[in-house]
């Protein structure tokens, strides 16, 4: 049985005259990797940024875990984690001590060692974030969205400008994150990434969702319109090339 952790209805958000986003409706199930997919200004990071709090909403309602966003943000911010841009962090201060100082604000105890093994970064723990890599500044960033255990994750493009390692290592990590209970939602602009990793996606384009349902679900229904590729396809692509050249271990990540 699925047990929905949000819901969206009618989410609207306009900036001056300009509506970013038109009214949208979703659930996110708890468990699940959910996916909002689409171009650049499509309003995927206004839409979670509203869920997260973060930005006022124009009309709509949005529940997180039985919290109405109106009423209870702060039971909200106490079950979410969100991803810091990781140009966010204090300079001066090292991966532990940055730790110490998140769980501080959430008031809590936390083993720092052990969240930075969880990312495979414990030989970084003294090391500051201007030190460390794409790959390592992203898991480190979620990372960050760890520290109060939260229910839900959101990550707004967590793979952008990566290596191929550095994606697929994200994204096992990412798994591991979700089948340890917690609910993720995740934007992207790589549909690879998308069918690799989402239960289910929504397709939002100009502030409305023009589709949603697992990624062989729309595939699916597009096969059904009598879609087909234009010519046929190879049996590898470059990138295959390339993983299979230079190997799926990480190199300065
Ligand atoms: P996405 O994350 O899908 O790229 P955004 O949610 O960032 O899209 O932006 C959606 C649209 O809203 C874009 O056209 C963007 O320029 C506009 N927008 C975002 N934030 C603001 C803001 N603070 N003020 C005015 N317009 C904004
Ligand atoms: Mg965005």
């Amino acid at each position: 049985m699925v047990n929905t952790i949000i819901s969206v209805q009618d989410l609207v958000k306009n900036y001056g005259s300009f509506e970013a986003v038109k009214g949208i409706s979703f659930a996110v199930y708890e468990g699940e990797i959910f996916g909002l997919l689409g171009p650049n200004g499509a309003g995927k990071s206004t839409t979670l940024e509203i869920i997260e709090t973060l930005r006022t909403k124009t009309s709509g309602s949005v529940m997180v875990n039985g919290f109405d966003l109106d009423n209870e943000p702060h039971e909200i911010k106490k079950i979410i984690g969100v991803q810091l841009q990781t140009s966010g962090f204090y300079p001066n201060l090292n991966l532990v001590q940055l730790i110490h100082l998140f769980a501080g604000l959430y008031n809590r105890e936390i083993d720092a060692m052990a969240l930075l093994d969880s990312v495979n970064l414990r030989d970084k723990a003294k090391a500051k974030v201007k030190e460390l890599s794409g790959g390592q500044k992203q898991r480190f960033s979620i990372a960050t969205t760890l520290i109060n255990d939260p229910k839900i994750i959101f990550l707004d493009e967590p793979t952008t400008g990566l290596d191929p390692q550095a994606r697929r290592n994200l994204w096992d990590l990412i798994r591991d994150i979700r089948s340890k209970g917690t609910t993720v939602i995740i934007t992207t602009h790589y549909m690879d990434e998308a069918e690799y990793l989402c239960d289910r996606v929504a397709i939002v384009d100009s502030g409305k969702i023009v589709a949603l349902n697992s990624p062989d679900g729309l595939i699916d229904e597009l096969v059904a319109t009598g879609f087909e590729r234009p010519k046929e396809v190879k049996q590898a692509n470059l990138e295959d090339v390339f993983i299979t050249l230079t190997g799926k271990s990480l190199r300065e990540n």
